[in-house]
């Protein structure tokens, strides 16, 4: 047996269960084989063995009141999955599928993001099996003070450092920090970042995640001498990160025709108008399939899945894990999609990217495609030690140079492998070795 097969018995049989984390481990083990092979000193040194076990695990119970008087028990996560290059940091995220093993595959894929960041940030997640939709704003309100009064003695804006994901936007981060300040007595601006622009949050952090997918595509289009003017979008999901990449492409030229949600999708072939989604989405809370009560002339379909039977050229999974598995990627390829591009964490089983991959598709790995919202996270961090704030300009144009980056170094990186063009694999490669360098470094620890 291989050593990279021998690890991912061993992960199977140490975490029963969780097929997530098997799955993340997997996709990320593959692409290491030849730099394990170039370096048998990682290998010497247990340095994958070291990375698929997480620093500490921590599980805990988060009571609360709901608006009725009874009482409510969650169960409340953080993995602080590895400290070798900064503070763990990753989001928080509040949905009923939330599990141990949700959360290590989202600490574990962030360890590589944020490393490809270039910024010094660890990886870390943490969430709950919270289910927000329907609560009312003080039954959110509630969960999060109780969720904080076991968290804040594990986070510390040199420790651990959490954020948003699924299910926790500015109101929760805003409830979140209001609680710890009052528990350590002390303003601690960089303990959490997303937070709103009165309090230390960042401009530009809100658009930060679809904005740097948009980034990052466009620098994969322009090594193959093409743009996203005139491109038919398709993207799913219709939270921060759709909503954002949404913007950007239009304004790169593209024709954006369907969004979704967990429950339809919407077809628009003049054009999702995004106000209107803002609207639904940001301000009201309620289901994208209000949008056709806007906009008659559009189509809304139950079920989410058949967004991807729409012929696009260019599929921005911007969702959640495994949105797309090998029958949806069948139907993007026979409908002639050559870009696929990953804005949720895992939006692709790994049998969907092996196939578009031997169909020559290009595929903008989330790792790196991402990475843009922790990478301006760290530079909300950045400015809360300053002691200032940028304007959105800077704080875009840092945002954009780091995609560039990540671009050329998941680029360079896939090259030196000899696997040109496989943006994931050289994704993997450049997010390890920056890892693996520093565990060298700092010893058995
Ligand atoms: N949840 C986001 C992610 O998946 C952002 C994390 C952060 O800003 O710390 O990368």
């Amino acid at each position: 047996m291989s050593v990279v097969q021998n690890i991912m018995e061993e992960v199977k049989k140490r975490n029963p269960g969780e097929a997530e984390f098997h799955q993340a481990v997997e996709e990320v083990l593959i692409s290491l084989e030849p730099v394990i092979e170039k370096h048998p000193e990682y290998v010497e040194s247990g340095i994958l063995d070291r990375l698929v076990e997480p620093e500490r695990q921590i599980m805990f119970r988060v009571p609360w009141v709901d608006d009725k008087g009874n009482v409510q028990v969650n169960r409340g996560f953080r993995v602080q999955f590895n400290s070798a290059i900064g503070p763990y940091k990753g989001g928080l995220r509040f949905h009923p599928s939330v599990y141990l093993g949700i959360i290590k595959f989202l600490g574990f894929e962030q360890i590589f993001k944020n490393s490809l960041t270039g910024l010094p940030i660890g990886g870390g997640k943490g969430g709950s099996d919270f289910d927000p939709k329907g609560k009312s704003d003080n039954e959110i309100m509630r969960f999060c003070q109780s969720f904080m009064t076991e968290l804040y003695r594990h986070i510390g804006q040199d420790i651990d450092v959490p954020a948003g994901d699924i299910g926790v936007g500015a109101r929760e981060i805003g409830y979140l920090f209001g609680q710890y300040k009052k528990i350590r007595n002390g303003y601690e601006g960089g303990v959490l970042t997303g937070k709103g622009l009165t309090y230390g949050g960042s401009l530009a952090r809100k658009q930060a995640t679809g904005f740097g997918l948009i980034y990052f595509v466009r620098e994969m289009l322009a090594a193959n001498n093409d743009s996203f003017k005139d491109k038919t979008v398709v993207i799913s999901g219709a939270g921060n990160v759709a909503i954002y990449a949404c913007e950007k492409a239009k304004e790169y030229g593209a024709n954006v025709v369907a969004m979704c949600d967990s429950k339809g999708y919407i077809y628009d072939k003049n054009g999702v108008n995004l106000d209107t989604v803002k609207q639904i989405k940001e301000v009201e809370r309620k289901r994208i399939s209000e949008y056709v009560k806007h906009h008659p002339e559009a189509e809304y379909h139950e079920g989410q899945k058949g967004i991807w039977s729409i012929k696009c050229d260019i599929a921005l999974p911007c969702a959640t894990q495994n949105d797309i598995h090998v029958e949806h990627a069948k139907q993007l390829i026979a409908n002639g999609t050559k870009i696929v591009g990953e804005g949720a964490n895992m939006p692709c089983t790994n049998d969907a990217l092996n196939l578009f991959l031997e169909n020559d598709i290009l595929v903008a790995p989330a790792k790196a495609a991402n990475a843009g919202g922790v990478a301006t996270s760290a530079l909300e961090m950045s400015q809360n030690s300053m002691r200032l704030s940028w304007t959105f300009e800077e704080v875009n144009s840092k945002l954009d140079a780091i995609m560039v980056n990540i671009f050329k170094a998941a680029d360079e990186a896939a090259k030196e492998f000899g696997m040109e063009g496989n943006y994931v694999a050289g994704a993997n490669i450049a997010g390890f070795k920056k890892v693996a360098d520093a565990m060298m470094a700092q010893g058995i620890v």
